[in-house]
């Protein structure tokens, strides 16, 4: 089964850097800034099923505006990243919470990930008022750091899981019963299957 996953957030929070961290398990300190929209297909093995990721990257709000319609259709799950240390990018996050709902509807899955923990001691956004925020839209709430590697293959396992029991009981066949093939990517193995 395959799921279009949508990442947005602020410029320079750190979505491409968990992208990579994910799917590449590198971090770039003077990571480039993302120019235009990519796309990342990686796989995630989860109860020993195989998922195929079709995630999207954008460069931020300025950019993501002219994206439109195209960057949100079909997606399945959203990623939607705010820096701990930043407040104006947590406020953002409500308003790409709202614009989600009306561009995808509210059976799209969404992560909320406070990222760069790493830097917990320059901390501005309050954690309990996150988490709160965060279950009062349905979303479920992870403190990241794309630097350390830290909860990023939990974010991504939380979400396949949930879009996949939101897409459909049924739709639970691995990629490879399917015939997919993504390059020879690596396949993520799940340690803490709870599915
Ligand atoms: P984007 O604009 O949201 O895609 O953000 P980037 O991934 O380009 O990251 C912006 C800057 O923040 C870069 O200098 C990254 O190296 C840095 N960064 C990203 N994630 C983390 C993190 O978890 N911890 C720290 N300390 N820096 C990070
Ligand atoms: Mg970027």
């Amino acid at each position: 089964m395959s799921y279009k996953v949508v990442f947005l957030g602020e410029g320079r929070v750190g979505k491409t850097s968990l992208i990579y961290r994910f799917t590449k398990n590198i971090f770039n300190e003077k990571q480039p800034q993302t120019v235009g929209a990519n796309s990342f297909l990686h796989k995630i093995k989860l109860c020993g099923s195989v998922s195929t990721l079709d995630i999207w990257d954008t460069a931020g709000q300025e950019r993501h505006v002219a994206l439109g319609p195209i960057y949100y259709r079909d997606a399945q799950g959203a990623i939607l990243v705010y820096d701990i240390c930043d407040i104006d990018s947590f406020i953002k996050v409500k308003k790409w919470v709202r614009e989600l709902h009306e561009m995808v509807g509210k059976s799209i899955v969404i992560v909320i990930c406070g990222n760069k923990i790493d830097r917990e001691r320059e901390r501005v956004v309050d954690l309990g008022e996150a988490e709160a925020y965060a279950a009062s839209v349905g979303a479920t709430h992870f403190t990241t750091s794309a630097k350390s590697g830290r909860n990023v293959q939990e974010v991504f396992a939380t979400l396949t899981r949930e879009m996949r029991i939101r897409s459909s009981p049924m739709s639970h066949k691995s990629g490879e019963e399917q015939g997919l093939r993504v390059g020879d990517r690596k396949v993520e193995e799940d340690s803490s299957c709870s599915c």
